[in-house]
């Protein structure tokens, strides 16, 4: 991705709480930045600002490349979720989203539960993704779910000319929110899985309910398998798992697989067709969306089913100009961003005209 070319970055500190954040705002182009808050006891102030500006940068990618009207933001908390959270410090947050009027919402991320959120809501109507009551649409893990699963189907198209996924080896890492989910629609079409997790209950919960092999978390990467599926933590596509990896496809949740760019290339040399996380993981980016419009969980489905179509687009459009699948999917979310920006030229009465001093020329 580009160099970090944030609108927007902004310090909250409330003593009284405890309350120290981040909120970065990436790009407002297409729309209001969403994306969820983290909270992550980070060593220090600039690891926390170097995640947020990652992943604020991520949801504008995000965003642009599913067609949605979002810009990308982000925000963390600097704290231990299990020790340092309180209504306070969340309401705290929710105060500063607060008075950013809109040009951010947010909603969970790691660390923030839904009740975390609904907490923040009291402070400021610009969240998503919480409420399961009606005109919500709750914890967004299994719609990303939904979502990562037509887009390993895509892959299928590409990689052996249908989608069906019944007898294929996946390899799930991470049995979490999505990676359970996803293993349950997995299981439904008869693929064979493997599946590891540092909770070894979680994951012999998800084996349990699927037939999965559990497998030692570090051991996944070794799985002689045809889909490789993270769903833990970001950056497990690099320089010491590669060599490893003896799968045809990698395309799973988590957002940042890939440590560096050149890690997709390498992928792509070695024949590996990599789904773009930012891709195929947008299932819950569209959920909330929808929840921001009154929330239609058929719509919210058939706009996830659509992630087989865009994945099927990107991988054209790289075969097209041979580049590698991630750089596609950028080169078409930075061609929306910048054509969609451009008509944003026009004048519209909306606009108004406001009269001011005339310009110094
Ligand atoms: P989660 O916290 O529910 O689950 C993650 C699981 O991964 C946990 O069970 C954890 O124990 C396990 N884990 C961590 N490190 C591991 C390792 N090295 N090996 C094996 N297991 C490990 O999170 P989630 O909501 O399921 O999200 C999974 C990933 O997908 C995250 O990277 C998240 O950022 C990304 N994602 C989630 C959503 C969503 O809607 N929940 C949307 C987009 C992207």
């Amino acid at each position: 991705m580009a160099e970090a070319s944030h609108e927007q970055v902004v310090y909250c500190r409330d003593a009284a709480s405890g309350l120290r954040a981040i909120i970065a705002i990436h790009d407002t182009t297409l729309g209001p930045a969403l994306g969820g808050t983290r909270m992550w006891p980070y060593r220090s102030e600039l690891e926390a600002l170097t995640d947020v500006l990652r992943l604020s940068e991520g949801m504008t990618y995000k965003a642009a490349v599913t067609g949605l009207n979002l810009g990308g933001g982000k925000a963390v908390i600097l704290g231990d979720p299990t020790r340092d959270k309180s209504e306070a410090l969340l309401r705290a947050h929710g105060r500063f989203v607060d008075s950013l009027g809109g040009r951010y919402i947010t909603a969970e991320d790691v660390g923030i539960t839904v009740a975390d959120v609904e907490t923040m809501a009291m402070e400021t109507r610009f969240v998503t993704g919480v409420l399961s009551a009606p005109g919500g649409s709750g914890d967004p893990g299994p719609a990303t779910a939904f979502g990562v699963y037509h887009g390993i189907r895509a892959c299928a198209t590409r990689v052996w000319g249908a989608p069906e996924l019944g007898g294929r080896r996946v390899a799930i890492q991470g049995a979490g929110s999505v990676g359970s989910h996803l293993a349950r629609h997995l299981a439904g079409e008869d693929a064979r899985l493997w599946v590891s997790d540092l909770d070894a209950a979680r994951a012999r919960r998800v084996a349990d309910a699927t037939g999965a092999v559990v497998v030692d978390p570090e051991a996944i990467f070794d799985v002689e398998a045809d889909v490789f599926a993270p769903c833990a933590l970001g950056a497990v596509v690099n320089d010491a798992t590669i060599p490893r990896l003896r799968v045809r496809v990698v395309a799973g949740a988590a957002n940042n697989q890939l440590a560096e760019d050149r890690h997709g290339d390498e992928l792509a040399r070695r024949g590996i067709l990599y789904a773009p996380d930012f891709v195929i993981n947008a299932g819950g980016l569209i959920n909330v969306y929808l929840e921001l419009q009154g929330y239609d969980p058929e719509l919210a489905r058939s706009k996830a089913r659509g992630i087989y179509d865009t994945l099927l687009a990107i991988f054209e459009r790289a075969e097209a100009d041979a580049i590698p699948t991630h750089r596609a999917a950028e080169r078409l979310a930075e061609a929306r961003i910048r054509d969609v920006g451009r008509a944003g030229r026009i004048w519209t009465p909306r606009r108004g005209v406001r009269p001011r001093r005339f310009a110094d020329l």
